[in-house]
């Protein structure tokens, strides 16, 4: 089942995109305001994408992602942007997106976004034995999917998860902004380099003790990232 949150209050988008998911091999669920889309998440929780407009007639996009993020943090989640919305504040430190598409968009481009998305939320757990990475503080169980620090679990979205995972099975090698969008978002997502550096912003706000200087992912200048846990 790949069913599809689809909120836009613009009925002719709507409409477009509805139709443009359901030929691609989607099940698309239609919310016209934000209100809505949360009633929507409850009835269907096989959701597994949501894309989401952010100018709406009540509670803004970026307010529904929140909300999204406070019941599911495993859920798919794209925001649908004008192009002059800022990047920081569309994939926000806070509000728990995990891509964006601007305004107008394809729907080979809207497509291959949401099949990246796919693959990480789909992935089915493994059927081998926990497996265990430890570091630090850091313990993360990779059949699980939990990371906990000192034994208190850390709440991740599903990039965030992948992200860290890539990090915990190369320790202390530097990885490549290329290289980091290639494992995580996937080689053909489109996404551009920009999302790793916000979506690092916003997992080092969970992990490090302090962001501004972080301990656990360093920055490679020019280059990357690098963990040292
Ligand atoms: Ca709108």
């Amino acid at each position: 089942m790949k069913r599809i949150l689809v909120l836009e209050d613009e009925d002719s988008i709507r409409s477009f995109l509805v139709l443009n998911l359901r030929r691609a091999g989607f099940e698309p669920v239609e919310a016209a305001s934000g209100q809505a889309a949360l009633e929507r998440l409850r009835e269907y929780p096989d959701i597994r994408v949501a894309l989401l407009d952010v100018m709406l007639p009540d509670i803004d996009g970026f307010e529904v992602c929140r909300r999204i993020r406070t019941m599911d943090s495993r859920i798919g989640i794209i925001m649908l942007t004008a192009k002059s919305q800022e990047m920081d504040k569309i994939i926000g430190l806070t509000s728990g997106a995990d891509d964006y598409v601007t305004k107008p968009f394809s729907t080979a481009e809207l497509t291959a976004r949401i099949d990246a998305l796919m693959r990480r939320t789909g992935e089915a757990a493994p059927a081998l034995p926990a497996e265990e990475l430890r570091q630090g503080a850091f313990l993360l169980n990779t059949r699980t999917r939990v990371l906990t620090r000192n034994g208190h679990r850390i709440r991740l979205t599903q990039i965030e998860y992948a992200l860290i995972k890539l990090f915990m099975s190369n320790p202390g090698k530097p990885l490549s902004r290329g290289e980091i969008l290639t494992q995580v978002w996937g080689k053909d997502s489109g996404a551009e380099e920009k999302v790793v550096d916000v979506n690092i912003r916003r997992l080092r706000i969970k992990l490090e003790e302090d962001p501004n200087a972080p301990q656990c992912i360093n920055t490679v200048w020019g280059y990357g990232y690098q963990w040292n846990a």
